[in-house]
């Protein structure tokens, strides 16, 4: 029978950070169908993106020849959707002549113009091997530091406080610990809707009496859950953090003696929030200063407390601002280094964490080893045989800038869609179009693939094996269960044939072969053998030697920074880079639903997904609508200063008055034309959470 399944096949999902681990079951080179294993992140529990959003991997759209942009064709349009159509912009071309072309290209512009005219986006929904060989080809190959992937639009601003503050940009906890914390803060994220099985074990947590705090301008699920929600106004999270810490210190709840053995900084941090009294800020932030003084107290107090967070923190120019706050409130109290406390920044994509350790970010090599780090770069030039550059590249948005310029000329985008996922995405596709040489590798045409010159098929999740790091810092094998349709190749393969185009003369057999590099160049994970994996499924780092368990609950004695100590860094309140004014007088807020996935190139082609979520929508407060005159359900226009989109008006009232929430999934209505390319100057994440917009009916 078509539904008995010929194998099966334990992998994980190839969504988000939480990193469920699945098994495929397949037939005929198909997944039938999608069960939950016992991982630890998941305890066999899947949502229903894990559960019913695979199906993409068989959709006729897929990507099965190489293709290359027909002689004179202007990079504009867009037929993303309209395969017909597609090879009246493409020819269809062997590997031998893509590659040629592809890794030709690259090659002539680096040896004209250096190797910074060059630039590559690897991406977080690729494997650990393939991000780590992405940016050795980068450095390497094409002899820059220009390699960047979506953490830059995800939590960048977060990784630099954390980097800065404790000397570790990863998790201190595992989600799983908000089981043994007293009280468990969320703020700016939506895990009901981005982390579904995380916020299940939320809610269990809840169940078994810990006091949620949430914390977010938008009404999530979780609130319901909650033992406090603080609506509080967009944009003020330093206002009401430093509220919150002005308690804690006045009212002497600091936990003096940690503070003391463990931390650097606390003099200025206590003289910094001697101005944010709860009473000063509650105008500032919407929240009365009883409940603020309320909620520091619970926080404090508590024999254990968990801060989680997402990209309502992270994507503001003031988001590395914020998530110092929360380290502070972390340090202030001791709530650090202990089961059922710390601090938890939930990674989006499902492998953004590893891809960022295996150093697919422009200032860092592999492990967090800065490149203007000499005695750091000389270890990495000994292993990998290469020079160098000891300067930090630049991160995704300064690179469409750098197109603009002219100095930047070519690119390689593997996985990416900044055509979709880039702020200001106009102003994104014009500097893709302006690049002399653009080569992608996905599985789809994307939006951005659209605008390539040579476009390179590769191979979805459930057709390749390698290592994936999910938001606990677990390492986990994903393991191919079927064949890549046509021509398409695996991703660790293409890689490898642009290198040897560029001079490279790699040649990995296995997956596991680049595995074992990685380990032997990144101290993190050094007893992290394959064999390990491939009998265990998972193991936590840091993991030093092989014999180690992992530790899943760092900084238990020593933070990793010099002297071993913490640090406060204080806070003061930064506005919004764009305010609303009497011509764009509403604020927008972009994010994610829960049945698509990021720029939507799979979950809108899994059909089960698309069909419960079809059609682009804007979240709008019911009383916004009835001022502006909106019918639930009919078509609006909202513009920005930067583009605009027409859309379906959902009434909802999880937005605050005056907010529209939009999810930048839809390529028919891309929410990123209208969002400010503005940066946090330190973590240069753009400001998805905040840009001022207008409404019109129709
Ligand atoms: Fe996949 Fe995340 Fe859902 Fe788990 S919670 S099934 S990892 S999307």
């Amino acid at each position: 029978a078509l539904s008995v399944p010929d194998k099966q096949v334990d992998s994980v999902c190839p969504y988000c950070g939480v990193g469920c681990q699945l098994t495929y079951n397949v037939k005929d080179n198909k997944i039938l169908f999608v069960e939950g294993r016992d991982g630890p992140a998941n305890q066999s529990r899947l949502c229903v993106k894990g559960r019913y959003g695979f199906d993409y991997a068989h959709h006729p759209h897929r990507l099965t020849k190489p293709l290359i942009r027909r002689a004179g064709m202007p990079k504009t349009g867009d037929f993303t959707m309209d395969p017909d159509r597609v090879l009246e912009v493409f020819r269809e071309a062997t590997w031998e002549e893509a590659l040629a072309l592809a890794g030709g290209k690259l090659a002539t512009i680096r040896d004209t113009h250096g190797g910074n005219a060059l630039a590559g986006f690897g991406s977080a929904k690729g494997s650990n091997e393939e991000a780590y060989l992405f940016q050795k080809l980068v450095r390497t190959g094409f002899g820059t530091n220009n390699v960047d992937h979506c953490t830059r639009l995800c939590h960048a601003s977060s990784v630099s406080a954390l980097l800065e503050g404790i000397g570790s940009g990863a998790v201190s906890n595992p989600v799983m610990d908000v089981t043994r914390a007293e009280v468990i803060v969320i703020i700016g994220a939506n895990p009901t809707v981005n982390h579904p099985v995380a916020a299940t074990w939320i809610k269990n947590a809840v169940r078994t009496g810990a006091k949620l705090i949430l914390l977010d301008p938008r009404r999530s699920e979780l609130a319901r859950h909650a033992h406090r929600y603080l609506q509080f106004k967009p944009d003020t999270d330093v206002a009401l953090l430093n509220a919150m810490m002005h308690v804690i210190v006045t009212e002497k709840l600091v936990d003096e003696a940690f503070i003391a053995s463990r931390t650097i900084g606390y003099e200025q941090l206590e003289a910094n929030v001697a101005e944010y009294s709860p009473e000063a800020m509650a105008p500032i932030c919407g929240i009365d200063a009883e409940t603020i003084r309320y909620v520091a107290r619970l926080y404090a107090t508590s024999k254990g407390s968990m801060i989680l967070w997402g990209m309502g923190v992270s994507q503001h120019v003031h988001g590395t601002d914020n998530a110092r706050c929360l380290i502070a409130l972390a340090l202030m109290t001791g709530q650090i280094g202990r089961p059922g406390t710390g601090l938890h920044p939930l990674r989006g994509q499902n492998n953004v964490q590893g891809a960022s350790d295996a150093g697919l970010i422009p200032m860092m090599l592999p492990d967090y080893q800065r490149v203007d780090n000499p005695v750091a770069r000389a270890r990495f030039e000994a292993a990998w045989g290469a020079t160098l550059d000891p300067k930090p590249g630049l991160t995704v948005v300064e690179i469409m800038d750098a197109i603009d310029h002219g100095q930047i000329k070519g690119m390689y985008i593997m996985g990416e869609n900044p055509a979709m996922s880039d702020p200001d995405a106009n102003h994104a596709r014009a500097s893709l179009a302006a690049l002399e040489h653009l080569v992608v590798q996905d599985i789809f045409l994307t939006e951005t693939a659209y605008l390539a010159d040579v476009i390179l098929p590769a191979s979805a999740f459930p057709e390749k094996t390698g290592t994936f790091t999910n938001t606990d810092r677990l390492v986990q094998l994903g393991r191919q269960a079927i064949e890549p349709p046509g021509d398409a190749k695996q991703d660790l393969w293409i890689i490898q044939q642009i290198a040897n185009r560029l001079g490279l003369p790699w040649n990995y057999g296995h997956v596991s072969e680049v595995f074992d590099e990685m380990r032997h160049t990144m101290a993190s994970i050094g007893g992290i053998t394959w064999d390990r994996l491939e009998k265990n499924g998972a193991v936590v780092y840091p993991c030093v030697n092989e014999g180690d368990v992992g530790q899943p609950v760092v900084f238990t004695e020593l933070f990793p920074r010099e002297g071993g100590k913490a640090r406060f860094v204080p806070a003061d309140i930064i506005p919004a880079d764009e305010r609303p004014d009497a011509e764009y007088p509403l604020i927008l807020i972009t994010g994610r639903q829960l049945e698509h996935w990021h720029t939507g190139s799979m979950t809108r082609r899994a059909s089960v997904l698309d069909a419960i979520e079809p059609d682009p929508v804007a979240l709008v407060h019911p009383l916004d609508m009835e001022r502006m005159g909106i019918t639930p359900g009919a078509p609006i226009t909202i513009a920005s200063r930067r583009g605009e989109v027409v859309l379906y008006a959902r009434a909802d009232d999880s937005s605050p008055v005056g907010a529209i929430f939009v999810p930048f999934c839809y390529y028919e209505a891309a929410i990123n034309r209208l969002t400010n390319a503005a940066l946090d100057p330190f973590g240069k994440i753009p400001e998805f959470k905040y840009c001022a917009i207008k409404v019109t009916p129709g």
